[in-house]
């Protein structure tokens, strides 16, 4: 079988700063129909409570990206020779409501579910992460979760409101859509309003790695034990870019320090090779605190990173 898979624009034909700025490059698509994976920008920042501008992430991270050439030179992975990967543009959300904002992505990411596809998102603010994972489970059932974030985003309320950046994962706990006893969270830190803040994802069954405790560590070995009580269940890996100390990516909303190294967040993503990913997303990059465009291309690296650990791609 000889299919045509779409390649990322060289930097041979056009240079890396010239042309149209799709993720890495990637050929445009307007259906999901065909594609195994596809890289799906959502610009909302209406859910965030501190530093706005995550809606300017999809655009930033898809600016930095043109430089990521298609091989993998630490891993070996080469998506591109068995995947057939494109770019679906954003999530038309309505950026005067949440309320309409949240059926709208759902459905979006039913669509790619359902044409087989397995979303990459470039956020936008975590708020995102529960309508996606309404259609993820929709589609998968329950799914098991990789979370990196310096927070739990297990809030009951922000300011009464139930949808927001810091409550995602509250509510999707509440709706059943994961498999409690396989999400791990991994880089919490920080102030809290309570001593025990992080308590509550672990009494649902959570397994919690405060930053702290992997301060200098590799993190390969935590990823092989993931891995072996994650199994072969349908994963979602949700990366919050502020898990990652703000030296490093201080392009974010709610920065807080002490935060993962790059080694690590590498680590992470690539210890989630194995496992199978139904998708993944990077949020809360926030352009207008990220002058150098550093927090914006870390986050167009690990989408690329994530795209190299999906089931089917290779290693040469
Ligand atoms: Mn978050
Ligand atoms: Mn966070």
């Amino acid at each position: 079988m000889a299919r045509a898979l779409n390649q990322p624009l060289g930097g041979d034909e056009m240079p890396r700063f010239g042309g149209l700025a799709s993720m890495m490059r990637l050929p445009v698509a307007t259906t999901p129909e065909g594609l195994d994976a596809a890289f799906v920008g959502v610009p909302l920042d209406i859910g965030t409570s501190h530093r706005g501008g995550a809606r300017f992430g999809p655009r930033a991270i898809r600016a930095e990206s043109a430089l990521i050439r298609p091989y993998n030179m630490a891993t070996g992975a080469a998506p591109f020779d068995a995947l057939q990967v494109a770019d679906l543009g954003d999530v038309p959300i309505n950026t005067y409501s949440l309320a309409k904002s949240l059926p709208i992505i759902s459905a979006f990411y039913e669509r790619v579910l359902a044409a087989g596809c397995r979303p990459l998102t470039l956020g936008g603010d975590h708020t995102i992460a529960l309508p996606i994972l309404r259609a993820v489970a929709a589609r998968h059932g329950p799914v098991a979760l990789v979370h990196v974030d310096a927070h739990a985003d297990v809030n009951d309320e922000m300011l009464g409101e139930r949808i927001a950046h810091g409550t995602p994962f509250r509510r999707a706990v509440e709706e059943g859509l994961l498999r409690c006893d396989r999400v791990w969270q991994i880089g919490l830190r920080g102030s809290g309003y309570a001593a025990d803040d992080f308590d509550w994802p672990r009494r649902q069954g959570f397994t919690v790695v405060q930053a702290h405790e992997v301060w200098y560590r590799s993190l390969a070995p935590l990823m092989d034990e993931l891995r072996a009580k994650v199994g072969d269940a349908p994963c979602y890996l949700s990366f919050d870019i502020d898990g990652i100390d703000p030296a490093f990516a201080g392009g974010t909303g709610t920065p807080e320090v002490g935060g993962l190294s790059v080694p690590q967040a590498l680590e992470i993503v690539r210890g989630c090779r194995g496992l199978n990913l139904v998708g993944a997303d990077l949020v809360e990059v926030a352009p207008p605190y990220d002058p150098s465009g550093n927090t914006a291309l870390l986050g167009a690296n690990l989408l690329y990173e994530m795209l190299c650990v999906l089931p089917g791609v290779p290693r040469r």
